[in-house]
């Protein structure tokens, strides 16, 4: 294939990139016109600086929770759908390099971002520069779209969708390639029932991990052990508590993990007489693709997965916390309905948290089908697929929307990780692929 990127225009964004990664931008108190802190909106500002740099129109809401960016003209808007918050830097130790800096070492652009999603960002950004540069006209507006709250709760790309216009198509750079076509609906909620004076527990996780470990240090501990014994649960114990062991995964892969959680509330059902832990012992029991309470539930893009990460027994109540990946054609209010109907033999209410539709362009989509040729013709990778995910990016927020790279499948992931960095050949690589991909669905 011809090469679009000059050398130029890979300098370019790398200075660039250093220049927003030296601006911290994880989730802070909020200040005035920075609900997610000053850092984020110095970051929103510096990235509008830039984009106003290469030629761009850019608008950024006064409130801080967005910013855009604009080249071309017509009535079409395909976007490109980002984020400026990063996680922050964790242990500063385990960092060979100051990750708020963005140095380049050893051939790789180091920094909080780098990968996630700052990077990203930036290579599609000079990617369109690139052909801006060489007298392309664009047969629609491209939008560049910041989100500001991605690591946390998505209230930044909310705002946009409230304010501003819809796009008509676009791309998310901020997972792999090839290209993610589905990502499943994500339903967090809690199951809630009433309390009992028999034992007290409190285990609290994340929605999104299967947990490891679940402690018990409660009464009856011969008892509890016993019935761990029974079932061939792992744990280990001293005098005075129990600590039942499993495998953590990603809550989207919860069906690979080991749930201590779980397999403690299975043992604790075995001792106790309390209707609540039935639903556990006795209905869902280790199944995490929730079978057993809803029947198989899948389509092309998988089977359902059932998390219950959390589980919290007092005199007041019981709750339990779930996480679940719903595959991308069910009906989730019907699935909701469902769950209800199981849980209340068990004297448990379904109670909502949190819910991001399903992301589904279809794989014959001229969407999709272009983006996977473009990949295809620039890494020479014939038998690539797209790409069914749990995850989830911005893409699902917007109107035929994909999440197509920036990370090729052999750059190594350093996301959320010490020493976060992007080896400058996949960058590189990345821009070539942006920019080809763009002119392919952007230029007449
Ligand atoms: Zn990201």
């Amino acid at each position: 294939m011809t090469k679009i990127i000059t050398e130029h225009d890979q300098q370019a964004a790398v200075k660039a990139l250093e220049r927003i990664i030296a601006v911290p931008s994880y989730n802070a108190p909020a200040a005035d016109g920075a609900p997610f802190g000053q850092g984020i909106r110095n970051a929103l500002d510096e990235m509008m600086k830039i984009c106003e740099e290469l030629g761009f129109k850019t608008y950024e809401d006064p409130d801080g929770y967005y910013g855009y960016a604009e080249v071309g003209s017509g009535e079409k808007i395909f976007g490109v759908i980002c984020h400026l918050d990063t996680v922050p830097a964790g242990d500063l130790a385990k960092w060979d390099q100051d990750p708020f800096k963005g140095t380049v070492v050893n051939d790789a652009i180091y920094g909080r971002g780098a990968q996630d999603d700052k990077g990203p960002g930036i290579a599609a950004l000079f990617a369109v520069k690139a052909l801006m540069d060489q007298g392309y006209h664009f047969n629609q507006r491209i939008r560049f779209i910041y989100g500001t709250d991605e690591e946390i709760l998505w209230r930044g790309i909310d705002e946009y969708n409230k304010k501003e216009s819809p796009i008509d198509s676009g791309i998310s750079p901020d997972a792999e390639f090839p290209v993610t076509y589905a990502e499943k609906g994500l339903q967090q909620s809690y199951l809630v029932g009433p309390g009992t004076d028999q034992l007290k527990i409190s285990l609290k996780n994340a929605f999104n991990a299967v947990p490891d470990q679940a402690v018990y240090d409660g009464p009856r501990q011969d008892e509890v052990k016993a019935a761990l014994d029974k079932h061939g649960f792992e744990y280990t114990s001293d005098d005075k508590q129990i600590t039942v062991l499993g495998k953590a995964v990603h809550a989207m892969l919860a069906p690979q993990g080991t749930n201590a959680v779980l397999r403690l509330a299975i043992a604790l059902d075995e001792v106790f007489d309390f209707k609540p832990l039935d639903f556990i012992g006795k209905l869902f029991k280790e199944d995490a693709t929730g079978s057993n309470v809803l029947g198989e539930v899948k389509d092309e893009s998988g089977q359902l997965t059932f998390n219950i990460s959390s589980l919290e027994i007092n005199k007041q109540e019981t709750r339990m916390q779930i996480d679940m990946r719903i595959p991308v054609t069910i009906d989730r209010d019907d699935l909701v309905d469902q769950l209800s109907k199981k849980v209340a033999p068990y004297e448990l209410k379904y109670e909502h948290y949190d819910y991001l539709a399903p992301l589904y362009v279809p794989k014959d989509s001229a969407l999709v089908q272009t983006l996977m040729k473009v990949y295809k013709e620039e890494t020479g990778d014939q038998d690539a697929q797209p790409q069914i995910s749990g995850g989830a990016t911005f893409a699902r927020t917007m109107n035929n929307c994909v999440a197509f790279g920036g990370m090729l499948p052999t750059t190594p992931d350093y996301m959320h990780q010490a020493n976060e960095q992007w080896p400058l050949k996949d960058m590189f690589k990345t821009m070539e692929i942006y920019a080809h991909a763009i002119k392919e669905l952007c230029t007449d």
